[in-house]
């Protein structure tokens, strides 16, 4: 039978890529929370809007619409499965989860996509909030030199250069923001099974998770 797993963690703990192979793996849906929150930060600069005007925050999100599309991402139609993955995005994009309203909006479509079971779902509150009855819930972590340079290799792979102090930086910065805002914080579920993949291989990652589901 179906389950639904959760994959929270810091920044670049490898979350995404690992979700998408446990999924292949159980031909399970993949998706990717942390798109969402980016597509919608990415709209949100385009627009101008100034977060802490809640009627602009408002209206953005009302005239949104996010979409996943064999593995791409489509905000208002448009594939920004690139554009989402910038430096522009990566330092706005705590800022804008930190918000109530956006928040709400998220889960709620994170929920709606993901009824019906046989997903896995990666993010920082899908073990906490979105799916706090998940079969299987994951936290990820790694010490941050690691995870800046995957990120940095991830980037790479994308035809993006970016110094590795940069991204440790920004990620530094992510995990704090994230890991302290009102709303939701990043934290491990009382459940979640912990995984520092920090000296794990990619392959390691993935078989342990898909053994945890197989239980
Ligand atoms: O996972 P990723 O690094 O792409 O997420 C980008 C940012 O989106 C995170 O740093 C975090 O601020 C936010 N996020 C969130 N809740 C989620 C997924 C992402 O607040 N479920």
């Amino acid at each position: 039978h179906k389950i639904t797993i959760a994959i929270d963690g810091f920044s670049g703990t490898g979350k995404s890529s690992t979700a998408k192979k446990v999924a292949g793996e159980l031909g399970y849906t993949y998706i990717d929370s942390g798109a969402m929150y980016r597509a919608t930060t990415l709209y949100f600069l385009e627009q101008d809007v100034s977060l802490d005007d809640a009627s602009q925050v408002e209206h953005a999100l009302d005239t949104l619409d996010i979409r996943f599309e064999e593995g791409h991402v489509l905000l208002n139609g448009q594939d920004v499965s690139n554009e989402i993955r910038t430096m522009r995005v990566n330092e706005h994009v705590s800022a804008v989860s930190t918000i109530a309203v956006v928040r709400h909006a998220m889960v709620a479509q994170q929920q709606k996509i993901g009824k019906g079971k046989g997903i896995v779902m990666d993010g920082r509150d899908i073990g906490t909030v979105v799916f706090p009855d998940a079969e299987l819930k994951v936290f990820m972590t790694a010490n941050t030199r690691i995870r800046a340079e995957r990120r940095q290799s991830e980037l790479a792979e994308k035809g993006i250069i970016e110094e590795l102090n940069v991204i440790e930086n920004n990620l530094s910065q992510r995990d704090e923001i994230d890991s302290t805002r009102s709303e939701s914080p990043l934290r491990k579920a009382e459940d979640a099974v912990e995984i520092d993949t920090s000296n794990l291989t990619f392959a390691d990652q993935v078989h342990k998770i898909v053994s945890l589901a197989k239980e």
